[in-house]
């Protein structure tokens, strides 16, 4: 979904603040599907789907007959599967009654609202424009229509942000009760005004484990680095996503990818607006493929990312790689940083913190 109210300045994703042409995009995103979903099974073998995930950009100001038209393109084009999953980004502001009402009638079954933070301060030093009193209006409309399957992400690492400040975070978060929480990284790039401003490794490890305790002990699971889930409400996008499955993405700047012949091949759609509005065929854009060198980093860096980390029986078979008879695993478990049982490795809780040190030394890159 390519535009939000506002631009808010950390932001990497692409989308634009002017200029918004929902019936437009709605209607391009169908003949992309149309395309894609041809061209989709002529690579991927499949036009299964399992998850279906808008993100954005801020998909919730789309409205219900844009929502419903894009999902009534994918249902017609694609072939549904069993309980098909369907999460909506959603930005606080936006949700009111009505678009609360509507989401289950269009076919939404997940909510993840991004909220960053509580406290006026960070968000105004974020540059966003959600203020505390949305969050807490849209999640008593959320929780007053008896949605259960939501997830609120906050922010941490933000510049100023002491522990004591993210632990009011995380407690005014858990006081509305959702059923899964990411909390992410703040990341800048170099040039950015508050990139000199960002948490040291002490203090980063310190927040990272504070987030880690407080929600464990609130219940939720660490099923990937930045995501916790009570049990039976992990989303099972992201798990796809880290498992590495195929996926479509439609829509300017999307990413597709899909296994094959033992390497990933990896799509990015235009992120260009007029581009992607006048382009004739999807197939414009190629698919590139990585070494297979770059697909087992790839693989092992987002699988290590899971608490129940890399099944190395099914590394082996896509990749002809024995992940668990290398000297690496030995070191990596010596210095605290991996845990092998069977076929199984992961992680550990100070592996988490060097996660991405750990899948190029396990692979050799
Ligand atoms: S609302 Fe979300 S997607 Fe849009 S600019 Fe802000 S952070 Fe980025």
């Amino acid at each position: 979904m390519p535009y939000c109210r506002h631009r808010c300045s950390y932001c990497d994703f692409f989308s634009s603040a002017e200029n918004h042409e929902f019936g437009r995009f709605a209607k391009r995103i169908a003949e992309e599907t149309a395309q894609a979903a041809v061209w989709w099974q002529e690579l991927a073998h499949s036009r299964v789907v399992d998850t279906v995930f808008f993100g954005g950009g801020t998909p919730s100001l789309l409205s219900v007959p844009w929502r419903a038209a894009i999902l009534d393109a994918l249902s017609r084009n694609l072939t549904w599967g069993e309980g098909v999953e369907v999460t909506l980004e959603t930005n606080p502001e936006t949700v009111d009654t009505a678009f609360v009402d509507s989401l289950l009638e269009s076919g939404v079954n997940r909510l993840s609202l991004g909220v960053q933070s509580f406290s006026q301060e960070f968000l105004d030093r974020l540059d966003r424009r959600c203020r505390p009193e949305s969050v807490f209006e849209a999640t008593r409309l959320i929780r007053a229509s008896g949605w259960k399957n939501w997830s609120l992400d906050l922010i941490m690492g933000i510049p100023g942000q002491s522990a004591e400040d993210l632990k009011e975070d995380l407690e005014t978060a858990l006081a509305l009760e959702p059923t899964h929480m990411s909390v992410y990284t703040l990341t800048l790039k170099p040039g950015h005004i508050l990139y000199k401003d960002l948490p040291d490794e002490d203090l980063s490890a310190d927040l990272f484990e504070l987030a880690r305790d407080t929600l464990a002990a609130n219940g939720f699971r660490q099923y990937e680095i930045s995501n916790f889930a009570k049990p039976g409400f992990e989303c099972r996008h992201n798990l796809l996503y880290w498992s590495g499955s195929d996926f479509l993405g439609l829509g300017p700047s999307a990413a597709s990818r899909y296994f094959a012949g033992g390497v990933f091949h990896h799509r990015k759609q235009v992120a260009d607006l007029n581009r992607y509005f006048s382009q004739k065929d999807v197939r414009e854009v190629a698919f590139e493929s990585t070494t297979r060198e770059q697909a087992v980093l790839e693989a092992a860096f987002l699988e290590l990312r899971k608490d129940d980390g890399i099944d190395c029986g099914d590394f082996r078979r896509r990749f002809g790689v024995d992940l668990r008879h290398g000297s690496r695993v030995g070191d990596l478990a010596s210095d605290g940083l991996l845990e092998t049982v069977g076929e199984r490795l992961w992680l550990t809780d100070r592996g988490r913190l060097l996660a991405d040190s750990v899948a190029p030394a396990l692979v050799g890159a």
